[in-house]
């Protein structure tokens, strides 16, 4: 395992701000999330592992090639054990718990190996995709977003701009989840558990 402050500096670690086409915005790093305030409380956490690192640039670059003008806007990046604790605690209990990872277990957010992500429009404005980040609700399921689109809940707009999203992620070896439009792991999950240090 890593200490969180160790991070920054590491070999092994990219930080975002070096990515071209990547916005950042770490929203617990903020009061904008569902737990209602920040959570990373003076914690550097713009950071990936080098290869997802890596691999997100390829996806913002594939992204200005094909769809001028759209960028990534990273809304979570590697997130501390002690930060899914806190996570975890707040959603204890309740069914929405589905919609994180145990942290005995650990998150691959953990691993600096997932990020959350969005797309910012020419105009540098939040692109709407149906719901919101960390809207834990069935619209933010990619498994069920053509359904919701038949029954009226999403529109096609919300469907392709996932599209681009998922597209623009997925060549550049990300793979996505059936419970969350945002969220991307990189490499095989069994793996990044079994192989790599928790970052705590
Ligand atoms: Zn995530």
């Amino acid at each position: 395992m890593i200490s969180c402050e160790d991070v920054p500096g590491h070999p092994d670690f990219r930080s975002l701000l070096s990515i071209a086409g990547v916005s950042v915005d770490l929203r617990y790093a903020t009061p904008d999330n569902f737990v209602g305030h920040p959570v990373y409380g003076g914690l550097d956490c713009n950071y990936l592992r080098r290869e997802a690192g890596d691999a997100l640039e390829k996806a913002a670059a594939w992204l200005a090639a094909h769809r001028p003008g759209y960028s990534l806007l990273v809304l979570d990046a590697l997130r501390p054990q002690r930060v899914q604790e806190l996570l975890w605690s707040e959603l204890a209990g309740t069914p929405l718990t589905l919609y994180l990872a145990n942290p005995e277990r650990g998150s691959i957010h953990s691993f600096g190996m997932a990020v959350d992500v969005t797309l910012l429009d020419a105009q540098g404005r939040e692109v709407d995709m149906g719901t919101g980040f960390d809207e834990m609700t069935l619209a933010s399921h990619p498994e069920y977003e053509v359904e919701l689109m038949a029954q009226g809940q999403l529109s096609a707009a919300h469907l392709a701009e996932r599209g681009w999203l998922r597209a623009a992620m997925r060549q550049a070896g990300f793979h996505g989840i059936s419970t969350e439009w945002w969220h991307f792991d990189f490499g095989d999950r069994v793996a990044v558990r079994r192989d790599l240090p928790r970052v705590m």
